[in-house]
């Protein structure tokens, strides 16, 4: 049939920069999903880390399809109410006063890093335009996030790359205390890596470095695009830790599946960007920011947060019985509705070949590097899918191991 869509069809047709699994999905419900054969899934990915509510829930359907009625895209020559209510929403729960929104993870931290260059500026202190940031970070593919990012396999083809970022090991402060200098702008950070393999941040680490920014006038940025928006059992990860950064990105789950990026700032930090140094044509589109606010007005309430740490819970204790029986994992890490298993070393470099097993037995994972199986469900995911997925994990380790 000439209109038949195959997964053959993305070899054809699409730039070959990613590897999509061998099935195509075309449906989904909470957080069960189904492709073109009707094979259904249970689905402890999240579109990593996005899905917040899981698929199709009425609270966003109902915002998208209400705001797609109205008013789609203005551009930024006029402001919106979606977008002000969105931003309301964010300054009012959040260490910050002021909002920029944008489309992605990456452009959030371009944003960031561009202000932090601009306070550096500002601040009249000869040459302030060095960053520190991490070994293993990812902060989005643009050239200068994807430089600030830590592993150069993903920059290096690139080159000549922006400069003036150093790289020294996560969770290391004496190796931060060892190059922070008065030419430093900004330290940037994820309070959890996640593409890095679900590696939390040390407490003592997160409170040095914001110590140490203070000392040196450096702002301290939080990568929140993958811990923010309830993932860890918070709104974002840095309330847990009492260590507030000047500057926060989010994303992913924002939109719970529509795009839409945020950064914030307070007042002190926002004002040194003017007029004209920054922008995107779809920053604070309407349609993105109504989903957004329904999303956050959803997740934003200790029920929700509750449920996060209930359901981590669950997948920790059922993780556990499974390491019992097969003896797999070397540790399960991670926080809330983020959850790492890192594979023993005798399976190392093989988190992909459980990946594609665990979808065989209608279970989507992801990987976070060659050796961690890395969760991200839904946040309202219930009891029933948690149990209903473990047991299909259960096969998929089954088979792996044979
Ligand atoms: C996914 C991710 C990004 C990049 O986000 P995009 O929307 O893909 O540009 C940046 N930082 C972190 C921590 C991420 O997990």
């Amino acid at each position: 049939m000439q209109n038949q869509i195959t997964r053959q069809h993305f070899d054809d047709w699409m730039v070959p920069v990613f590897a999509p699994a061998e099935f195509i999905l075309t449906r989904g419900q909470g957080s069960r999903v189904w492709d073109q054969n009707e094979k259904e899934y249970i689905d402890f990915a999240g579109g990593i880390a996005v899905n917040a509510l899981g698929h199709a829930h009425p609270v966003a359907v109902n915002a998208l399809t209400e705001q797609a009625q109205k008013l789609w895209h203005v551009s930024n020559v006029y402001t919106n109410e979606p977008a002000l209510r969105l931003a309301r929403n964010l300054v009012t729960h959040t260490f910050a006063d002021k909002v920029f929104f944008c489309n992605s993870g990456a452009e959030a931290n371009e944003a960031a890093l561009k202000l932090a260059r601009k306070i550096g500026l500002l601040s009249q202190q000869p040459n302030k335009n060095q960053i520190i940031a991490f070994n293993n970070a990812f902060h989005g593919r643009t050239l200068f996030t994807v430089t600030a990012g830590g592993q150069s396999k993903y920059s290096q083809d690139f080159a000549p790359l922006p400069g003036g970022i150093t790289h020294v090991n996560y969770n290391d402060l004496d190796a931060v205390k060892a190059i922070i200098s008065e030419q430093t702008c900004a330290v940037i950070v994820e309070p959890i890596q996640g593409e890095g393999g679900v590696v939390p941040a040390h407490l003592e680490f997160l409170q040095g470095l914001r110590t140490l920014c203070d000392e040196f006038g450096a702002v301290l940025i939080f990568d929140e695009v993958q811990t923010g928006v309830g993932r860890t059992g918070e709104l974002y990860a840095y309330m847990h830790t009492g260590v507030t950064p000047d500057i926060l990105t989010t994303a992913k789950a924002l939109g719970g599946g529509f795009p839409i990026a945020a950064m914030l700032t307070t007042d002190h930090f926002a004002k040194q960007y003017a007029v004209g140094d920054h922008g995107t044509t779809y920053g604070g589109n309407p349609l993105a920011c109504a989903v957004a606010n329904a999303v956050f007005e959803y997740v934003n309430t200790p029920e929700v947060f509750t449920a996060v740490q209930r359901s981590h819970e669950q997948f920790v204790a059922g993780l556990n019985i499974l390491n019992e029986s097969h003896a797999i994992f070397k540790e399960i890490r991670g926080q809330g509705l983020l959850i790492g298993c890192v594979l023993n070393d005798d399976y190392a470099g093989k988190a992909g070949q459980l990946m594609n097993l665990a979808s065989d037995h209608g279970l989507l994972v992801l990987v976070a590097g060659p050796q961690v199986i890395r969760f991200a469900p839904a946040l309202t995911i219930t009891a029933q899918d948690i149990d209903d997925g473990l047991q299909r994990f259960d096969q998929a380790i089954q088979q792996f191991l044979q």
